[in-house]
């Protein structure tokens, strides 16, 4: 294995990365496998993982029981169209997903990727207006939130500043909330809700919906806001009649120390995406649910049928996968070991603030955030990461990790310790 090597020039002059430029491209790490939290790179390098390749790979790599799923239905059929025939896997996992999510959610839509069930629970919210008879066409969002790369889910992906400005022209025009501003920790105050109930108050006739991403908001900032925000926003959407979509796509599935986010807050939203993490990070699947008086509300309307329809739609090898995720996930005790993960994450995070470029330390389940005080040149951090022997991918002024759950003490220690080295050699080298 050691002499193999990858091809990187054809890499870096032929291959889009994400967010980065095809001209002078930020550099790229060949990996050659990866098992439990370790990605196994040229030159027998190997690096301790603490993305969980964006927030996907639940258990790590190469799970046995993930692989074993996936040989198993790639024997069966690999793929079959959704339209007008149906199968096992997603039989099973429409069953799964009804049952660990809310209760009032009872219908299940699949599809693709993340940004694509946000497309679809925007679709789902403005159908239903239109059956009703009283179209709306505007969507609350909040500011710092993100949903996604596609245009529906970028129009409701906060504009400032954030990756989808300069699509601003082309983008409908939603309305955006301020950021919450109490923490999930910190004493509730009813004031947090007030700008967000008066937009409510001034524009519910035309909100189809407000669509945010509970409890943590992920790629806008890695903020994470007081489950009392949620409970009210709910709240305010009731009594003003305009639907609740929760983007659960990246806290989903016990990342947050609950199954999903609402739990923080015993909210059921109307309408409700998952993705990243349903397959264990083996295949792209989503899926958006709904309750029964939306779906029935949609087919009951001059449309009849809900107006979309992936070629991929509930492919069989993905719905496979993302079954055996779910019943390891409901096997164990894992959220025990998300608790025990965020005791530690607190525990060896919390030196930071010993830093004088740290401007906060965050920690929430199997989430540890350190924010420091300028923005971080990414390739020298990057490299320095991979110095140290771990695999951490930091954006703007976060350094952020959220480990496989399977990961152990010593290994998540060795991810906590190499952001303390690599911020202070940060701060050493600003002097
Ligand atoms: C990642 C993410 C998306 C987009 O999912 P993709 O699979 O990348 O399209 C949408 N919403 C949230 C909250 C996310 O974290």
């Amino acid at each position: 294995m050691s002499d193999k090597t990858l091809d990187l020039d054809f890499d870096k002059e032929h291959l889009w990365h994400p967010y980065t430029s095809m001209h002078s491209p930020l550099p790229c790490y060949g990996v050659l496998s990866a098992s439990g939290c370790t990605l196994k790179l040229e030159h027998d390098r190997e690096l301790i993982d603490g993305m969980s390749s964006w927030w996907a790979c639940l258990f790590g790599y190469n799970v046995s029981e993930l692989n074993d799923a996936a040989k198993n239905q790639i024997d069966k059929m690999a793929h079959v169209m959704f339209g007008g025939l149906t199968h096992e896997p997603a039989i099973e996992l429409g069953k799964k997903l009804i049952q660990i999510t809310p209760k009032e959610l009872e219908k299940v839509f699949f599809c693709d990727s993340g940004s694509v069930s946000v497309e679809v629970a925007l679709k789902m919210a403005l159908q239903y207006w239109h059956a009703k008879g009283s179209p709306r066409s505007q969507f609350l969002s909040l500011r710092h939130a993100y949903h996604g790369d596609t245009f529906g889910a970028m129009s409701v992906t906060d504009p400032k500043g954030a990756m989808h400005e300069l699509y601003h022209h082309f983008l409908t025009e939603q309305l955006f909330a301020p950021q919450p501003k109490i923490a999930f920790d910190d004493p509730w105050d009813e004031s947090d809700l007030a700008p967000i109930a008066e937009m409510l108050s001034k524009h519910h006739a035309n909100i189809a919906a407000v669509i945010l991403e509970p409890i943590v908001q992920g790629a806008g900032g890695m903020f994470f806001y007081h489950p009392e925000y949620l409970k009210g926003v709910r709240a305010l959407c009731d009594q003003y009649n305009v639907l609740l979509i929760c983007d659960e796509i990246a806290t989903g599935f016990g990342r947050t120390g609950k199954m999903f986010a609402c739990e923080h807050a015993q909210i059921s939203p109307d309408i409700l995406c998952l993705g990243k993490a349903l397959t264990g990070g083996y295949l792209s699947l989503a899926a958006t649910l709904c309750t029964k008086h939306i779906a029935t509300t949609i087919s009951q309307g001059s449309a009849g049928v809900f107006m979309h329809g992936p070629t991929f739609m509930a492919n069989p090898l993905a719905c496979a996968i993302a079954n055996a995720n779910i019943e390891k996930l409901l096997s164990a005790p894992w959220l025990e070991k998300v608790a025990h993960i965020s005791t530690q994450l607190k525990h060896y995070l919390t030196p930071c603030l010993t830093l004088e470029n740290v401007a906060s330390v965050r920690v929430l389940g199997a989430i540890g955030v350190v924010q420091v005080k300028q923005s971080i040149n990414v390739a020298e951090v990057q490299k320095h990461f991979v110095e140290q022997g771990v695999w951490i991918r930091p954006f703007g002024k976060l350094i952020y990790i959220m480990p496989a759950y399977i990961i152990d003490d010593v290994s998540l220690k060795k991810l906590c310790d190499a952001i303390f080295f690599v911020v202070q050699k940060l701060q050493n080298s600003e002097k």
